[in-house]
């Protein structure tokens, strides 16, 4: 089997990228068909990156088993738990394929899709994405909440985001290099592609239960999500701001009015409970107000850090970089960065 060298340019057909966060129960299974559903495809002209996102259970020593015996997997090691969207952009960065495999850990979306997914690229499109007709064994509130967020982002944004998708997804390398190019830290990547624009074109497919382990998504992270997407493509929150603000501004005028009726009438002590629920809805209403501004500022002063998106602890393979050495962190960056023009 010809070994793959990270730091040389490769032509490599097929990427499959794969954050992993616990799925220590799963790696195997993951392993076996996302290996069976690329050389189906490809032959041998495939690479799997695995990012372990921190993991805490046996996830990382499962996959560093792995990528010692099969020259086709690379894994790559963060320095922490840095949540799924980065995880995934690390794995987008260090990928080389021409046609580019996103992925969840947990085999909820089925890997020999990617057959259709070939097919359909063949025809000429550059994004090929998962469209969830069903979804088994997800609790009645995850269906609802993310039916109705999808639908409120459409809404919201300028950018045709399609209604139920996830990351899972076929790229053309040209996509990605755009997708790549986008420095901003807070990522939503379904969105990200979106905007890219190009041919794209939904598949139809029913997703599975988890294999193994329980969502890594519970309510707090969904919100936080949802959060950056409407942020990031849109600033209808603010808008919404204004407007509440102009509502309320008209309103207090009326209020002003009616005071200064009742002062010429000589009826001024009653109705302290208008007054305190005045004083209250106005309260709460400059509140949020004051929140949708720190959200966005909040964003923005992380974003003017320029930090590195994420940090690589090692990054390990059947004969390459196996960053094992004792660099620091940095350097061990710079070698991916290195790696990454490398592959050009
Ligand atoms: N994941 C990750 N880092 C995290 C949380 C999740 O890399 O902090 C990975 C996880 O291993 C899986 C994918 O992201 O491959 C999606 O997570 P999960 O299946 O828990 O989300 P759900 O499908 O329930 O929305
Ligand atoms: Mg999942």
């Amino acid at each position: 089997m010809p070994k793959t060298k990270l730091n040389q340019p490769q032509n490599i057909a097929l990427s499959a990228v794969i954050p992993c966060y616990n799925e220590v129960d799963g790696i195997d299974e993951l392993y076996r068909r996302v290996t069976a559903a690329c050389q189906q495809q490809v032959g041998q002209s495939y690479e799997i990156v695995l990012v372990i996102d921190g993991a805490t259970d046996g996830t990382r020593q499962a996959i560093f088993n792995l990528a010692a015996t099969d020259p086709h997997l690379v894994a790559v090691d963060l320095a922490r738990n840095y949540g799924h969207q980065i995880a995934l952009s690390a794995g987008l960065d260090i990928c080389r394929g021409q046609r580019i495999l996103i992925l969840d850990a947990d085999l909820q979306d089925p890997p020999e899709l990617v057959g259709q997914m070939m097919a359909r690229m063949d025809e000429g499109y550059d994004v090929v994405y998962g469209q969830r007709l069903k979804r088994e064994g997800e609790s009645w509130f995850k269906l609802a909440s993310a039916a109705m967020f999808y639908r409120l982002l459409r809404k919201m944004v300028d950018v045709d985001i399609a209604p139920d998708t996830g990351d899972f997804r076929l790229m053309s390398r040209r996509t990605l290099n755009h997708l790549n190019s986008m420095p901003e830290r807070y990522r939503f990547i379904r969105g990200m592609v979106s905007w890219i624009g190009l041919r794209q074109v939904a598949l139809p497919y029913e997703r599975c239960r988890r294999f193994a382990g329980t969502t890594h998504y519970p309510f707090k992270k969904m919100l936080l999500l949802a959060m950056d997407a409407m942020t990031s493509f849109s600033i209808a929150p603010l808008r919404f701001a204004s407007h509440l603000g102009m509502i309320f501004g008209i309103l207090g005028l009326f209020a002003l009015g009616y005071t200064f009726c009742s002062w010429i009438a000589g009826n001024v002590l009653p109705g302290w409970t208008s007054l305190a629920a005045i004083v209250l809805i106005l309260g709460s209403v400059q509140l949020l107000v004051l929140g949708i501004f720190g959200e966005y500022l909040g964003r923005m002063y992380m974003e003017t850090k320029r930090r590195p998106l994420y940090l690589v602890n090692e990054i390990v393979s059947y004969d390459a970089v196996s960053a094992r050495q004792d660099l620091p962190i940095h350097r061990l960056q710079e070698r991916v960065k290195e790696v990454v023009h490398a592959r050009g």
